[in-house]
């Protein structure tokens, strides 16, 4: 619900709207907005609620109107947030009139690897450096990633080549320690619906990176997205990885791009594209990393490797780091037609 205040309604009269909304049992949330004032309710009320609360706050003074929001995410929603968010991480900025590139190996696999994938996302101009040390993988005999030792790399060489770090936390007791070791903390596709690692993750106040659950509805994506907001953590960057295919012969996932547009309609939060594992497939990596930039998206996320071919993790849908190089100049071009910053 939001109640729209009149033009030049006073700082008591919003106090009023808020008083009531607490008195009711619920959190009122200032919605600043371009000349006009705005109160939202963010929960969930029921029929009898949502009733009785228009009831006392549509005659009070200085009320314009009370409006019933749509959608069953608020904080996440476009409806209580018009402006778009912008996350800052280390002098990066994921969001309106940018476009971040992300780059790295699937895997941390040891100092050389990790800081050779640096310096060439470095050189070529990318501004995040990724890399897992706690790695979902399918099977338990997979490599499952360097732990506290791949922590540790990453720190060492984002603080050597001053680039942001990103890196997978898959549980909630291990959030504390990766939010002391990397910058931006991922919650992979496979956990977008663990509710206490949100939780968590929204709680220690770092910007998540949201990943799309393989087989999550958009809806479902944004209520994940909810529970790290509602922890007073605005720093939610969403990012579309791809869905379920219905064929797996030729690529890994589907690439849902039309999801950008889609979240850009209904949300204010940065939408980042990992064609990466949207695809599976390092030759399709730079077209939907491409589209990806024309559809509206804040970003990408790319695989590189310094050697794809003796990855421990994702060596199928690596760049090497001259394809990199070129994806690069091919989204500086188009960064530079469609003005945005790169
Ligand atoms: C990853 O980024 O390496 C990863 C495991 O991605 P996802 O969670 O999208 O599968
Ligand atoms: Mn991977």
């Amino acid at each position: 619900m939001i109640i729209v205040m009149r033009l030049g309604a006073t700082q008591e009269q919003v106090d009023a709207v808020c008083s009531v909304i607490r008195e009711r049992g619920h959190d009122p949330l200032p919605l600043p907005g371009e000349g006009r004032v705005a109160v939202g309710i963010p929960a969930l009320l029921s029929n009898d609620e949502r009733i009785a609360m228009e009831a006392a706050l549509a005659t009070l003074d200085g009320v314009s109107k009370v409006t019933q929001t749509t959608s069953p995410f608020k904080l996440a929603s476009i409806e209580f947030h018009p402006e778009p968010t912008a996350v800052e991480v280390g002098g990066v900025r994921i969001g309106p009139g940018r476009f971040v590139v992300m780059g790295g190996p699937c895997s941390v696999e040891s100092y050389e690897q990790f800081r050779a994938a640096a310096d060439v996302v470095k050189a070529a101009g990318g501004t995040v450096l990724r890399g897992g040390a706690f790695k979902p993988r399918t099977s338990p005999y997979s490599f499952q990633g360097l732990a506290l030792e791949g922590l540790k790399i990453i720190k060492q060489v984002a603080g050597e080549t001053g680039l942001v770090s990103i890196s997978e936390v898959m549980s909630a007791d291990m959030v504390g320690t990766v939010g002391e070791y990397v910058d931006v903390l991922q919650i992979g596709a496979r956990s977008m619906q663990n509710f206490p690692l949100l939780i968590e993750a929204g709680r220690s106040q770092k910007p998540v990176f949201l990943k799309r659950g393989p087989s999550a509805t958009i809806d479902e994506f944004l209520l994940a997205s909810e529970y790290v907001l509602n922890q007073n953590n605005p720093n939610v960057i969403l990012c579309e990885r791809g869905v379920m295919p219905i064929d797996r012969t030729y690529t890994r996932n589907t690439l849902d791009l039309s999801s950008v547009p889609v979240l850009k309609e209904l949300s204010h939060l940065p939408v980042v594209v990992d064609p990466s594992h949207g695809t599976g497939v390092a030759r399709f990596v730079a077209p939907m990393a491409k589209a990806a930039m024309v559809a509206g998206a804040d970003g990408v996320m790319v695989e590189m490797h310094p050697n794809p071919k003796t990855a421990l993790s994702d060596g199928s849908q690596a760049l090497t780091p001259s394809q990199f190089e070129g994806l690069m100049g091919e989204l500086r071009r188009l960064a530079e037609f469609s003005g945005l910053a790169l």
